[in-house]
C-alpha cells in the first residue's frame, strides 16, 4: 500500500517509521496518539482524491490533519491510520478586492492569510491564540470561533465556498464566491464543524471584511458579575456594531496571573470579582479613542465598572492581550489540568461559575479552577488541576461540570469540537434525534467509516 501512495506522490510526500515526526502525533495533552501507518503530505486535491479512493477499496481508515493546534484530539491517529497532513497544500490562489474574497487551499497558516489580507486593506475576522499554527483547512473543519466571534461570527460565517473529498475520492468543489446562494440544500455547511468525518476540506473561497482603521484596548474591573452583563449590553448599545472582543477573566484567574506569571503584568489592582478586556473596530482615526474614553468614563460614574484602563500604545495592547493569551508559564506550573469549553446562556454564566468552583473546592480542598472565556459569545473556558490527575479524577472533574452545563441548558463544546476528548459527553447536550440524524448522514457519506473514525461518536 505504501507503494501505491509513493506513486500518487513523490518522495517527500510519503512519510514512514522513524520519519513520521511529532508533528503528527502530538495531541498536546489533548487525547491519547497512536502510531499511524504512514504519513502523506499531498499538494492537490487530485492527489487527496487519489488517496481516498484507494483507501476507500480497501477500507483503510484516514486521519486528516491540518495545524495541530486542536485541543480535544481531533487530529490525533488512534494507531493504524493512514495521516493526511494537508501542509504542503498551502497556496493562496485567488485574491479578489472587489468581491471581498479569498481562495486558499486549505494548509494555508491562519496568521499567513490574516498577513496577506492586511497588506491589501482587508481582513479575515476569525482569530485565536493558536494563529500562528492553525490552517484554514483545520479551523473550517472544527468551525473554529476565538476572540473575534461576538463581532463576525464563527468561522461558518466567513466561508463562502469550499471544495471538499468524499471518502470515496469524489471531489466536491464547490467553491462559491457569493453571499447569497439558496440553489438547493448548502453543503458547504456539511463540512464545516463536522471534524474531518464527512470529507477532507482541500480548497476554501474565504469571506473578507474590510479591515478596521482603528483597534482600541482597554481592560476594566468590575465588582459584581450583573455589572459585567450590565457592561456588555450598555456597550453593544453605544458602539453602534464597533464592539470586536469581550473577553471576561474571573478573579481566580488574575490572581493565579499575578502568582504565576511573571512576565505577565496586570494593569490594574488585584481584587475586583471580575477583569473585562474590550476591544473597539472602528474606522474614525480622530475619534475613536476619545469615544472609548468617554463611554468608560460613563461607565464608571453610572457604577457599573470599578475602575478601567485604555491601552495607549500597541505595545500595551499586546500586554493586555497576553494576560488573556498567554498565561502558559502558569499553567505549566500546575501539573495535570482538566480544561474546558462550555458554552450557555449568558444570565447563567455567574451561578455556573460559582457552582463549580464550589464544587470542585468541595471536592478537591486547594486544587485550582480558573474560569475566563469570550463571555459576549456565551461562551466560557475553565482550567482545573485537582492535583493527582488520574483517569478518576478526570472523570469526576468532568462530571462536576457537565451536570452543571446540562443543569443550565448548556452545550459540553462551544468552539473545540468533540474529537475523542468529549465523545463521552456529546450526549449531554444533543438530543437522541440529533444524534442518530448525526449518524445517518455519517454512515449515508462514508459508509465504510474510514475517514476520521473514533471521533466525535
Ligand atoms: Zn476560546
Amino acid at each position: 500500500m505504501i507503494d501505491a501512495f509513493a506513486a500518487i506522490l513523490d518522495g517527500p510526500g510519503v512519510l514512514t517509521g522513524a520519519d513520521i515526526g511529532p508533528r503528527y502525533t502530538n495531541t498536546r495533552g489533548h487525547g491519547v496518539a497512536g502510531t499511524p501507518l504512514c504519513v502523506l503530505r499531498p499538494k492537490s486535491t487530485i492527489e487527496v482524491s487519489h488517496i481516498l479512493k484507494l483507501c476507500h477499496d480497501v477500507g483503510q481508515a484516514v486521519v486528516p490533519q491540518g495545524g495541530m493546534s486542536g485541543l480535544v484530539g481531533g487530529g490525533a491517529p488512534l494507531g493504524g491510520e493512514v495521516v493526511i497532513s494537508l501542509e504542503r497544500m498551502n497556496a493562496i490562489e485567488e485574491f479578489d478586492a472587489d468581491g471581498r474574497t479569498l481562495s486558499v487551499q486549505s494548509g494555508v497558516v491562519l496568521q499567513t492569510a490574516h498577513e496577506y489580507c492586511e497588506e491589501r486593506g482587508f481582513m479575515l475576522p476569525l482569530d485565536l491564540g493558536a494563529r500562528g499554527s492553525a490552517t484554514i483547512g483545520g479551523v473550517i473543519s472544527t468551525n473554529a470561533g476565538g476572540v473575534r466571534v461576538i463581532r463576525y461570527g464563527m468561522m461558518r460565517e466567513s466561508v463562502l465556498g469550499l471544495e471538499a473529498v468524499l471518502p470515496d475520492g469524489t471531489i466536491l468543489s464547490s467553491m462559491n464566491k457569493m453571499l447569497k446562494n439558496n440553489a438547493g440544500y448548502d453543503l458547504k455547511h456539511l463540512f464545516i464543524g463536522s471534524e474531518g468525518t464527512l470529507g477532507i476540506v482541500t480548497r476554501a473561497v474565504c469571506r473578507l471584511r474590510p479591515k478596521p482603521r482603528t483597534v482600541n484596548t482597554a481592560f476594566v474591573g468590575i465588582n459584581d458579575f450583573a455589572d459585567v452583563v450590565a457592561f456588555l449590553g450598555y456597550l453593544e448599545s453605544v458602539l453602534g456594531g464597533e464592539l470586536g472582543s469581550f473577553e471576561v477573566m474571573w478573579q481566580g484567574y488574575d490572581a493565579f496571573v499575578r502568582e504565576r506569571c511573571p512576565s505577565l503584568r496586570p494593569p490594574l489592582k488585584a481584587g475586583y470579582g471580575f477583569y473585562v478586556l474590550i476591544e473597539t473596530l472602528g474606522n474614525q482615526p480622530d475619534s475613536d479613542q476619545g469615544k472609548l474614553e468617554q463611554i468608560l468614563a460613563d461607565a464608571l460614574e453610572r457604577g457599573l465598572v470599578a475602575d478601567a484602563a485604555l491601552a495607549q500604545s500597541d505595545q500595551q495592547r499586546a500586554a493586555f492581550w497576553a494576560i488573556r493569551e498567554n498565561a502558559g508559564e502558569g499553567f505549566r506550573t500546575l501539573g495535570p489540568m482538566v480544561s474546558f469549553d462550555v458554552s450557555m446562556p449568558i444570565k447563567s454564566m455567574g451561578t455556573f461559575g460559582e457552582r463549580i468552583t464550589a464544587s470542585l473546592f468541595q471536592q478537591y480542598p486547594g486544587s485550582t479552577c480558573l474560569v475566563l472565556g469570550h463571555m459576549g459569545d456565551g461562551n466560557l473556558h475553565v482550567v482545573a488541576a485537582v492535583g493527582s490527575g488520574t483517569a478518576e479524577d478526570k472523570e469526576r472533574v468532568n462530571d462536576t461540570v457537565y451536570s452543571v452545563i446540562r443543569d443550565l441548558g448548556g452545550s459540553v463544546s462551544a468552539e473545540h469540537g468533540i474529537g475523542t476528548e468529549k465523545k463521552d459527553y456529546l450526549s449531554w447536550s444533543r438530543s437522541p434525534p440529533e444524534i442518530a440524524l448525526m449518524q445517518t448522514l455519517k454512515r449515508a457519506i462514508d459508509p465504510k467509516g474510514i475517514l476520521n473514525p473514533g471521533k466525535i461518536f
